[in-house]
C-alpha cells in the first residue's frame, strides 16, 4: 500500500528557528540591538492566548524581546490605536502584530491599517497585501502561515512551477495570500470557497492542494489525485473522551484517507502550524535588520 511522505514542519520550523537564533546573536554582537516584537490580544478567547503565549515563547528562543499589551474584551478602537501608534513610534519594536479575530465592534481593516508599514510583520496592511498582488512589485511582508506552507513546498522539493494548484479558501489571512504566493510561483490557481460547486472535482485535478477551511476532515481520499501534494492549514477541534483534554486537534484533510494516495502531507499538528510561527519569527528578524541597515 502506497504511503505519503510526511512533510515534518515541526523539525523544518525548528531548523529555520536555530538560523534565526544565530542570525540574532550576531546582530546583537555587531549593532548591539535585539529584535522586537509587540504583540496586542484584545479580549479573552482561549485560542488566541494560547497563540500568543506560543509566539512569545518562540521570541524568548531565538532572542527577540517581546512586548505583550493585553486589552479587555470591550476595549474601545481608541485605545487599540493608542497603543499601536506607541508601538509605531518606539524604535525598540520592530514588528506590531494584532492577534485576529478581534471582538466584533472593533474594525479589524481600520486597526490593521494603522501598522507601520515596516513593523507590519504578519503582512496583513492592505498595501503588503497590494504589493503581493501586483506584478513586479515586492510587499515588504508576507503573511505568515501562507509563507510556511510555501516554504514547507519549496523545501520538500516540490515543484510549483506549472502545476496546477487549488487553494481551499479565500480568507485574508490564509487562503487569498497562500493563492497570490502560488501565483508568485508559477503555479496554475484555482480558488474553491463556501460557494464552490463540487469542489472535489477541481481537487482532484491538483497536483498541489493547501486546505484552510477549518472543517474537519472535509478533504476526502477520493478528493485527491494519486500523487498529489497536500498542505492542510486547518486546525479543528474534535471530541475525544480519550483525550485528557477532551477534544484533539485535527486538520481539514482526512488524514487516514490521504496519506494512502498523496506523494507527500503535512500532520496536524505539526505540520504548518509550527512553520507559521517561525515565519513570524523571519519576518521580525527582517524587519529589524531592515531597519538597522544590517546584512
Ligand atoms: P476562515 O473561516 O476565515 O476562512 C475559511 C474559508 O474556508 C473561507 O474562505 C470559506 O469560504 C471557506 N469554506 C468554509 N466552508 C467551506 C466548505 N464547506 N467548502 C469550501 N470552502 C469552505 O478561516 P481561516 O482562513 O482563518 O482558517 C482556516 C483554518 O486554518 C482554520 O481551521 C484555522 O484554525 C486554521 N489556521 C491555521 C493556522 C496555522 O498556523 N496552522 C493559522 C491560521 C488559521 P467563504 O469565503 O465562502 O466563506
Amino acid at each position: 500500500e502506497a504511503s505519503a511522505k510526511v512533510i515534518d514542519g515541526k523539525s523544518v520550523a525548528k531548523e529555520i528557528r536555530e538560523e534565526i537564533a544565530t542570525e540574532i546573536s550576531r546582530m546583537k554582537e555587531s549593532t548591539g540591538v535585539v529584535p522586537g516584537l509587540a504583540v496586542i490580544l484584545v479580549g479573552d478567547r482561549k485560542d488566541s492566548a494560547t497563540y500568543v503565549r506560543n509566539k512569545k515563547k518562540a521570541c524568548e528562543s531565538v532572542g527577540i524581546k517581546s512586548y505583550e499589551v493585553q486589552l479587555a474584551e470591550d476595549s474601545s478602537e481608541q485605545e487599540v490605536l493608542k497603543y499601536i501608534s506607541g508601538f509605531n513610534d518606539d524604535p525598540s519594536v520592530n514588528g506590531i502584530l494584532v492577534q485576529l479575530p478581534l471582538p466584533s465592534h472593533l474594525d479589524e481593516a481600520k486597526i490593521l491599517n494603522v501598522i507601520s508599514l515596516e513593523k507590519d510583520v504578519d503582512g496583513f496592511h492592505p498595501l503588503n497585501i497590494g504589493n503581493l498582488a501586483m506584478q513586479g512589485m515586492e510587499p515588504l511582508f508576507v503573511p505568515c502561515t501562507p509563507k510556511g506552507c510555501i516554504e514547507l513546498l519549496l523545501q520538500s522539493g516540490v515543484e510549483i512551477m506549472g502545476k496546477k494548484a487549488v487553494v481551499i479558501g479565500r480568507s485574508n489571512i490564509v487562503g487569498m495570500p497562500a493563492a497570490l504566493l502560488l501565483q508568485r510561483e508559477d503555479a496554475t490557481v484555482t480558488v474553491v470557497h463556501s460557494r464552490t460547486k463540487n469542489p472535489e472535482e477541481l481537487t482532484r485535478e491538483a497536483d498541489i492542494i493547501i486546505s484552510a477551511v477549518g472543517q474537519p476532515n472535509m478533504v476526502k481520499g477520493s478528493w485527491i489525485k494519486p500523487g498529489s501534494v497536500v498542505i492542510d492549514v486547518g486546525i479543528n477541534p474534535v471530541e475525544d473522551a480519550k483525550s485528557p483534554r477532551g477534544y484533539r486537534l485535527v486538520g481539514d484533510v482526512c488524514y487516514e484517507e490521504a496519506s494512502k494516495i498523496a506523494s507527500a502531507i503535512t500532520p496536524v499538528p505539526g505540520g504548518v502550524g509550527p512553520m507559521t510561527i517561525a515565519m513570524l519569527l523571519s519576518n521580525t528578524l527582517a524587519a529589524a535588520k531592515r531597519t538597522n541597515n544590517f546584512k
